[in-house]
């Protein structure tokens, strides 16, 4: 299965993410995970961003676009991929649906975690005291979840529209989050075996 996974930083797409790349046998492609890791190498493309990841900003498109292209062009994903944090932003779902396109393929759904705004701040600033993020001081929290609501949230209605999308209440223990996404994808599952000759 083809699936992206949209949801605020502190909704806990992180931890679903990895129980659902097991569920569902395909690759766990997180594109905050890519970059870090360029950042960490000291590539050029690490250099040009570093300065955009610590302040809680979004990297350029046609930089992000180029790289997940490439990973999703690796052979792993021919059996589908689980999509963390990317898209992000209208051109970069855009350039998702004509790079699929490109190769006759299409996503199956988008997944949602909701959480309030209110429960996000109280556990990213939990998040960073306890795992000393000193980078994470509550403007650049806040301006990481203005971010999400300001570029990231128009896709739900671009999802909406093309009939993909699946919101989920992300209040609630790890196991209950993960029932609910579960129920929503063995059904998209029976519904695709059933449209089967
Ligand atoms: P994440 O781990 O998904 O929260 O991503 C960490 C950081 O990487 C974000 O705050 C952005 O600076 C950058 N990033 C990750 N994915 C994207 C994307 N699709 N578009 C732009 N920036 C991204």
């Amino acid at each position: 299965m083809r699936i992206v996974f949209l949801g605020p930083p502190g909704a806990g797409k992180g931890t679903q993410s990895r129980h659902l790349v097991n569920y569902l046998g395909v690759p766990h492609i997180s594109t905050g995970e890519m970059l870090r890791a360029e950042v960490r190498a000291g590539t050029p493309i690490g250099q040009q961003i570093s300065d955009d990841m610590r302040g809680g900003r979004l990297v350029p498109d046609e930089l992000i676009i180029e790289l997940t292209n490439r990973r999703l062009s690796q052979s792993d994903c021919d059996s589908g991929f689980l999509l963390d944090g990317y898209p992000r932003t209208p051109d970069q779902a855009q350039a998702l649906q004509e790079f699929l396109s490109g190769s006759n393929l299409s996503l199956d759904a988008t997944l949602e975690l909701r959480v309030p705004g209110e429960e996000l701040l109280r556990r990213l600033v939990a998040r960073a005291e306890s795992e000393g993020r000193t980078d994470d001081t509550p403007e650049v929290i806040r301006g990481r979840l203005n971010e999400y609501s300001r570029r990231t949230e128009p896709l739900v209605d671009f999802y909406g529209q093309l009939e993909l999308h699946y919101p989920i209440d992300g209040i609630g223990s790890p196991e209950e989050v993960f029932g609910r996404i579960t129920n929503i994808i063995d059904r998209l599952q029976q519904h695709r075996n059933n449209g089967r000759p």
